[in-house]
């Protein structure tokens, strides 16, 4: 679903990812570690476009990116892409003016041009199973981080993505908000929803991670099963990264 190869991103002298290599299989849960800094925000943002990059290739559901693609057909490809990929923030970003519902449903009926009454109705569901089925007609602001945080989710997954991204969904919550957003994550990876998720949430990633990939200054430096890497790390860097965490 998702292979990156020989990834490379500057910031001008600063080599922020230096050479990542990745690949995501169709259902796969993928859980990027690693230290503040070390390029895994970059690297998600590579991942659906929102950032350029200099080298390397990211091939998303066939659709691929490289660093020397002309710009039209490259817009083109970021169009589908973004399409495809949902991308969940730790800072939820919904539209505050809207309710809950009219956030879930912009994407469908402006991106994907469904029609209102079939959006809403998918929407409802979705809302539902994210456990809001109650809150359909509240803002932004009168809901908990968690609440929103569940909202983004349900709006990441009206759009029907191939992939969703999650970068540090869970770091602005207190334990029981993040407790309620894992669940439902953990509920799209059950049912087979591939997903690249970078967190602190250890617990998380020993439960429901295929592979775990620990980032280093731009570099992944050990990847493998959750029980191996974080029971059993080969590498320093590794180590050194859970000593710090845990
Ligand atoms: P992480 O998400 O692992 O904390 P980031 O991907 O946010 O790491 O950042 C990786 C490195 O890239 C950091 O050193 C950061 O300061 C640098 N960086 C990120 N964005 C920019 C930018 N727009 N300009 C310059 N440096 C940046
Ligand atoms: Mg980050």
């Amino acid at each position: 679903m998702i292979e990156v190869s020989g990834l490379v991103k500057r910031h001008g002298a600063l080599e922020v990812l230096r050479g990542i290599d990745l690949t995501v299989g169709r259902g796969e849960v993928a859980v990027v570690v690693g230290p503040s800094g070390s390029g895994k925000s970059t690297f998600l943002r590579c991942l659906n476009g929102l950032e350029r990059f200099q080298a390397g290739t990211v091939v998303v559901d066939g659709l691929t990116l490289d660093s020397s693609a002309a710009d039209r057909r490259r817009e083109d490809v970021l169009r589908q892409i973004r399409t495809r990929v949902g991308m969940v923030f730790q800072s939820f970003n919904l539209f505050p003016h809207r309710t809950v519902l009219e956030n879930v449903t912009e994407g469908p009926i402006h991106v994907l041009r469904r029609d209102r009454a079939e959006a809403e109705a998918r929407a409802v569901a979705l809302l539902s199973r994210v456990g809001l089925g109650e809150k359909l007609r509240c803002r932004p602001m009168q809901l908990s981080g968690g609440q929103q945080q569940r909202v983004a989710i349900a709006r990441a997954l009206a759009m029907e993505p191939r992939a969703i991204l999650f970068d540090e969904p869970t770091s602005a919550l207190d334990p029981r908000m993040t407790a309620e957003v894992l669940s439902v994550m953990t509920d799209l990876a059950r049912d087979g929803q591939t997903m690249i998720v970078v967190t602190h949430a250890m617990s998380f990633a020993r439960r429901v991670a295929d592979v775990v990939h620990v980032f280093d200054h731009g570099l992944i430096v050990e990847s493998g099963p959750p029980d191996r890497v974080l029971e059993n790390p080969r590498e320093e860097a590794t180590r050194r990264f859970l000593s710090e965490t845990l």
